[in-house]
């Protein structure tokens, strides 16, 4: 199996920390290995009548703590080597927020920008139905991604119901809430970045009251990370996204942001604030960095432009490892995506949870239990990440390698 830059860039963050660990190497093969990887083709009619097979993924990356769990991704970049790693880094983020869940991921190669909703539930229904056999609540439990959403989670959740003969709506996490959804769910990816944001400046030293934030990527990561860090007092000064962005250092008004983005599809073209580009994005003096839009955003090209004090990491794998070892030298505190964007995944947990007991939470509880869930994360890497003294990625890694191989070694090896 040969793997390519992001599947390699996933190992170097392994491998630091299992060094660290002194793993031993039966379970260092096990660890870098996915556990099964399914490829399949879809057919789908489209609307012109044309027959289009689409390629789609799920691979299961490890299994140890708990069924597969992870978002399905429409792209036209999606790859299997992206799908495997996503899947490796959901292995690391469920074991460092402490739910009983391995890592999965699944993605087709499809521009759902260009397909109508009937071509989109077409291939959505064809693809779980290929890959039937392999999800289920015990199993493998997909959510959203990008370019997924609460409707895409229903259509996955009506087909897996259809062909096992009964309504199971803990197949699949971020659906509807009429159909078996959790409060909370939607915002809980931007919640836990907001509350990752909030610990890290008080362990590094300022007040987020007041403190400055720029955000790449405006969609559920980006504008509701936004919303929640300016309702605990830090001034948003600039967003962008994939067609432009916007630039304020008086602050943006979060809330007319998001009316803007929901009518514009994109934040670019707001009244109140100067045009900015990507790259001036990533130059501004700001107190926090938050990249939610996509990997590798962050590299040796641009990390020296980097003023931030503190990195956020709200979307998966925004910085190369060369970059992160750069920011990392000046200072810069960095918020490793396995523990900054976990909050969804651990709602995620939560949604599971009340469809098998089929008893739901008010969206205080939600939120409360998220809250202690991810303050509680956050102080097992931080304190990891003193007494190693090593950064928080490959603390965060310490803590989750520990955890899967903890129980790997008692499960033992079957053959
Ligand atoms: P989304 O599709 O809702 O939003 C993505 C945003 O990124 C959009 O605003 C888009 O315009 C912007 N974007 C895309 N390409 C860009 C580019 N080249 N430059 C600037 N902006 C660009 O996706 P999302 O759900 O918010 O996910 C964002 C990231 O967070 C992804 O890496 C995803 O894997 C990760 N993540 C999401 C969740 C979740 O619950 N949604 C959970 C954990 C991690």
């Amino acid at each position: 199996m040969t793997h390519g830059s992001i599947f390699s860039a996933m190992l170097q963050e392994f491998d630091g920390a299992a060094r660290i660990l002194n793993l031993e190497p039966g379970i260092w093969r096990i660890l870098t290995h996915p556990k099964r990887q399914i490829t399949v083709s879809c057919p789908v009619q489209m609307d012109n009548g044309e027959i289009h097979v689409f390629t789609g993924y799920r691979v299961q990356y490890n299994i140890s703590l708990g069924p597969a769990k992870g978002g399905i991704r429409y792209h036209p970049d999606v790859s299997l080597d992206e799908v495997t790693t996503l899947a490796a880094w959901m292995t690391w983020k469920c074991a460092v927020a402490h739910i009983p869940f391995g890592g999965g991921k699944g993605g087709i190669i499809c521009d759902p920008t260009k397909m109508s909703r009937r071509e989109l539930e077409a291939l959505t229904r064809r693809y779980v139905a290929e890959i039937i056999d392999a999800i289920g609540p015990e199993k493998d439990v997909p959510a959203p991604d990008v370019n997924t959403d609460a409707q895409v989670m229903a259509w996955v959740m009506d087909t897996y119901s259809m062909h096992v003969g009964h309504t199971s709506t803990a197949v699949v996490t971020g659906k509807p809430l009429e159909l078996g959804g959790s409060l909370g769910r939607r915002e809980a990816t931007g919640r836990g970045v907001m509350i990752v944001t909030r610990e890290a400046a008080k362990h590094v030293g300022f007040d987020i009251k007041g403190a400055t934030v720029a955000i790449q990527g405006f969609g559920n990561v980006g504008s509701v990370s936004a919303q929640l860090l300016a309702e605990i007092g830090a001034k948003i000064v600039a967003v962008v996204d994939w067609k432009g962005g916007v630039y304020n250092p008086d602050g943006l008004d979060v809330t007319a942001l998001i009316q803007h983005a929901n009518v514009h599809k994109t934040v670019n073209g707001f009244a109140t604030g100067e045009r900015l580009a990507n790259d001036q994005l990533f130059a501004l003096d700001v107190d926090v960095l938050i990249p939610a839009a996509l990997e590798n955003q962050i590299t040796a090209n641009n990390a020296a432009s980097i003023q931030a004090r503190v990195l956020v990491e709200g979307a998966n794998g925004p910085t190369t490892p060369e970059a992160h070892r750069q920011l990392h030298d000046r200072g810069v505190f960095i918020v490793p995506d396995i523990l900054a964007n976990s909050g969804g995944v651990t709602a995620s947990y939560f949604e599971w949870v009340q469809d098998r007991h089929g008893y739901f939470w008010t969206e205080k509880e939600v939120n409360e239990r998220l809250e202690h869930k991810i303050c509680e994360a956050f102080d097992d890497v931080l304190q990891t990440a003193l007494k190693y003294r090593v950064d928080l990625r490959t603390a965060a890694y310490i803590v989750a390698i520990s955890r899967v191989a903890a129980v790997t070694r008692m499960r033992g090896m079957y053959a």
